[in-house]
């Protein structure tokens, strides 16, 4: 089996977590599988990249001198404790000193300029992934396993110049990682490719979206043609609900690439939402396994799952401590073009709305967002549009928005009264309801702190806890 295995910041953030994830890489290589190797950054890496591209705007030398002697320090103490041959640890600690030189001069450039910009805060980001891949594919030659690392732009991720949220251009991506993979993993090599990186059509480094590292072990999967994706993580897969709120959370063995796609969009922060997108068409199964129990098989995602696919809800998910705008007014009845005013203010000013709910007689519209863009949301309108199209604006300043996500629900009769009268029983109020046509997820927003109590009734209503006991 050709497998792309991607390993998550938190599993390489010590030298005894790399030797693991070396030996981990060894024993499925040698169970007579390819492996291809995608690695994230050290746990807190990208955080600390971001906090100091602030610093370089202030021109705070300080910060980012310290900055660099710690993340020098993190990455040297690694490289020590993992690898024992002398020679490979003198050549991972000189590959690290030329990339900490690099990270250094370009640090030093920005701060003369004194402005970031997309361009170069993605050059910056990428310092992260630069810094962890060489110590993976140093610790698999020290346990006798060849290898090499490359960098998503040297490996042949090419993308849009869309900065920050790049998008792969797939077919020109495909021609490229195989010419590039093949006479590696030909010779029986691992390639360790850092996640999150691609670069422009000009050579430009990008930068694929927060959490892009599980991006791009599918974009690479989807290119040499991978029959399977492992997302090692530190929990053992997609659960029936956040453990933390209800006790008898299970894993789910198996769920669909589009209730995946539902959950990664409704909080399951297990996975980046568009890393779907490359292994859909490709019918190439993902499964999430964790790095610290590697005898859990985890969950699959794929096209057609086998079990459970009669099962109706797969998942209660929730987002917690939102707000919600209600925008009212008699003036926006039969006025066409208002929500698209209303929609388009907020998007110019960079407000994201999560969910938006219109009531038939067209007199107000609810709208779900992040509590850090309320601020920004409600100036804007309050500027805009209120005293024009719209008459009143309301705030609720503490919500969750409760998914039920399961593809099973789609032309099923009786599923909402079922949700909303284990909601009722708890004497929970409702205040907003959603549902796509597509019926996968129906959403509804409650004050958040009735969200445990909530989330909690709908996996008793659902048997969530026991769905594999029969
Ligand atoms: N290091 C990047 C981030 O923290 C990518 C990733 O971890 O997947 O967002
Ligand atoms: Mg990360």
């Amino acid at each position: 089996m050709i497998i792309v295995m991607k390993f998550g910041g938190t599993a390489v953030d010590s030298p005894d977590k790399v030797r693991h994830v070396a030996r981990l890489i060894q024993s499925f290589q040698k169970q007579g599988n390819e492996i291809v190797c995608v690695v994230s950054a050290v746990r807190g890496m990208t955080d600390g990249l971001m906090a100091i591209a602030d610093s370089v705007k202030r021109g705070d030398r300080m910060s980012i001198e310290e900055f660099v002697k710690k993340s020098l320090k993190i990455h040297t103490d690694i490289i020590n404790g993992a690898i024992s041959d002398t020679k490979l640890k003198q050549s991972a600690l000189v590959d690290l000193q030329k990339t900490i030189g690099e990270l250094k001069d370009i640090l030093g450039g920005i701060i003369l300029l004194g402005e970031v910009t997309p361009k170069s805060l993605d050059y910056l980001m990428s310092f992260g992934e630069r810094l962890s891949v060489p110590m993976v594919a140093y610790a698999l030659r020290d346990i006798g396993t060849d290898s090499e690392y490359l960098t998503g732009k040297e490996v042949g991720i090419v993308t849009d110049s869309n900065f920050g949220e790049a998008r792969p251009l797939m077919d020109t991506t495909k021609l490229r990682v195989n010419h590039k993979l093949s006479p590696i993993t030909k010779r029986g090599a691992v390639p360790v490719i850092t996640g999150f990186i691609g670069a422009d059509q000009h050579g430009n480094t990008t930068t694929i979206g927060r959490g892009g590292s599980d991006y791009t072990a599918t974009i690479v999967a989807a290119s040499i043609g991978a029959n399977e994706v492992w997302l090692w993580s530190d929990v053992d897969g997609l659960m029936t609900a956040d453990p933390k709120i209800v006790k008898n959370a299970q894993v789910l063995k198996e769920v669909s690439f589009s209730e995946a796609m539902e959950m990664a969009l409704f909080g399951a922060k297990y996975m980046h939402p568009r890393a779907l997108e490359p292994v859909i068409d490709t019918k190439i199964p993902i499964r999430i396994r964790n790095t610290f129990n590697a005898n859990h098989s985890g969950t699959v995602i794929t096209q057609n799952p086998s079990r459970d696919s009669q099962k109706i809800v797969k998942s209660i998910s929730a987002i917690r401590h939102t707000a919600l705008i209600d925008v009212s007014g008699g003036g926006m009845v039969g006025a066409p073009g208002t929500a698209a005013k209303i929609f388009d203010t907020l998007a110019k000013n960079k407000v994201n709305i999560m969910m938006i709910s219109q009531s038939p007689s067209e007199s107000s519209i609810s709208m779900v967002l992040r509590k850090s863009d309320l601020d920004k949301a409600i100036t804007t309108l309050e500027l805009n549009l209120l005293g024009k199209v719209i008459k009143q604006v309301n705030v609720n300043d503490d919500v969750a928005v409760i998914a039920v996500v399961g593809s099973g629900m789609r032309g099923i009769k009786g599923v909402a009264a079922k949700v909303f009268g284990a909601v009722a029983n708890r004497n929970i109020n409702v205040i907003m309801i959603a549902q796509g046509s597509s019926e996968l997820n129906l959403a509804f927003v409650v004050n958040d702190r009735d969200c445990e109590s909530a989330v909690n009734a709908l996996h008793d209503e659902f048997g969530l806890g026991k769905i594999y006991s029969n």
